[in-house]
């Protein structure tokens, strides 16, 4: 089987080329190295399974080609971390709705199997907790940015499920929540690299807000292995599947727990919300996954936890940064 996996040089793109080269695949990707890097799969390149393309899925000519010869696409291509959506609004819905267009309508073309990556961020403000994939999204304002993110995935799934009605060709939907492991970049916001880096400086870690916000986080091997099965659950065609792990934790209780266990001296500090995004940001005060229907068409329950996480990543960016 052969995989194109757009935003392949991200940090959960090139996870999920690891693991389907170890499946026996063949992955050709499609990234523009926009927020993924070529250091995300140095350890990829030696494999006569891997191939790349360094342009944006945005290209047609050469996503046509890319698609043409696949078995599955993988789309996974998108503007992330809120911190860049926030400052590049113009960027965050043409990446989003025009490449997963771009996408959809070549999937179309070749009537090729594909699977969209969407974002808890869907769910926006909603209290119903814990999010159900059928249960309603409650947006904010259309002159708040940060909601332009949601909708925008959001119409990636109208699309997708759209297409899928039309053609009948096997569209899979994933909501995928709060994703860390080795490799995020804490540049674009990002809490859990950020608060580790801080911490084993023995700087300040920056809480935004009250810290009283919780989010739930899963390993990135947890939530690839979700992706990866998609594919072979005839269940799970044309469905949309929240991935992620249900340990919640407020980020107070997270900048804590991450200060004892690197014996860090860092300080806890509260930013407003206005300061470290902009006047008038919103936030999710709670956001967990239900896994139920994950459990139930892919049989996936998440086996790694947060401490093993957070110590994962600790180990990483010693030996990376020193
Ligand atoms: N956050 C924080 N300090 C930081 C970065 C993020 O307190 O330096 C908060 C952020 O406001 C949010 C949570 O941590 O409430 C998770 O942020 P992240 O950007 O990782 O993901 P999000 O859930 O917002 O998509």
């Amino acid at each position: 089987m052969r995989a194109l996996v757009t935003g392949g040089a991200g940090f959960i793109g090139s996870h999920l080329c690891e693991l389907l080269i170890e499946r026996g695949w063949t992955v050709q990707i499609i990234d523009d190295l926009s927020t993924g890097s070529k250091d995300n799969i140095r350890g990829l390149l030696p494999s006569k399974s891997f191939q790349y393309a360094f342009d944006s899925v945005l290209n047609e000519m050469v996503l046509d080609r890319l698609v043409s010869t696949c078995d599955v696409i993988f789309h996974l291509a998108a503007a992330v971390g809120v911190e860049l959506i926030v400052k590049r609004p113009i960027h965050t819905i043409r990446t989003n709705v025009e490449g997963t267009d771009c996408v959809l309508k070549a999937a179309r073309r070749y009537h090729k199997a594909v699977v969209i990556t969407s974002t808890s961020e869907v769910y926006g403000k909603s209290t119903k907790i814990p999010f159900r994939e059928e249960d309603d999204t409650v947006s904010g304002p259309t002159t708040k940015h940060r909601w332009a993110y949601a909708c925008s995935k959001a119409i990636d799934e109208f699309a997708a499920f759209a297409l899928a009605k039309e053609t009948g060709q096997p569209v899979y939907i994933v909501r995928l929540f709060n994703t860390v492991g080795v490799r995020q970049s804490s540049r674009y916001g990002m809490v859990v690299p950020r608060f580790i880096k801080q911490a084993l400086h023995d700087e300040p870690i920056t809480v935004y807000g009250d810290g009283e916000q919780s989010r739930c986080f899963a390993n990135v091997a947890d939530v690839t292995r979700g992706l990866a099965d998609l594919i072979s659950s005839e269940a799970a065609a044309g469905q949309v599947i929240n991935l992620g792990n249900n340990e919640e934790i407020t980020i107070n209780a997270l900048a804590e727990r991450i200060r004892q266990t690197f014996s860090s001296k860092s300080s806890i500090v509260h930013i407003p919300y206005d300061r470290a995004y902009e006047e008038g940001f919103e936030d999710m005060h709670r956001r967990v996954p239900s896994l139920e229907k994950a459990k139930r068409l892919l049989d996936y329950a998440p086996t790694i936890d947060l401490d093993q996480t957070i110590r994962e990543i600790g180990d990483y960016l010693v030996k990376v940064d020193g």
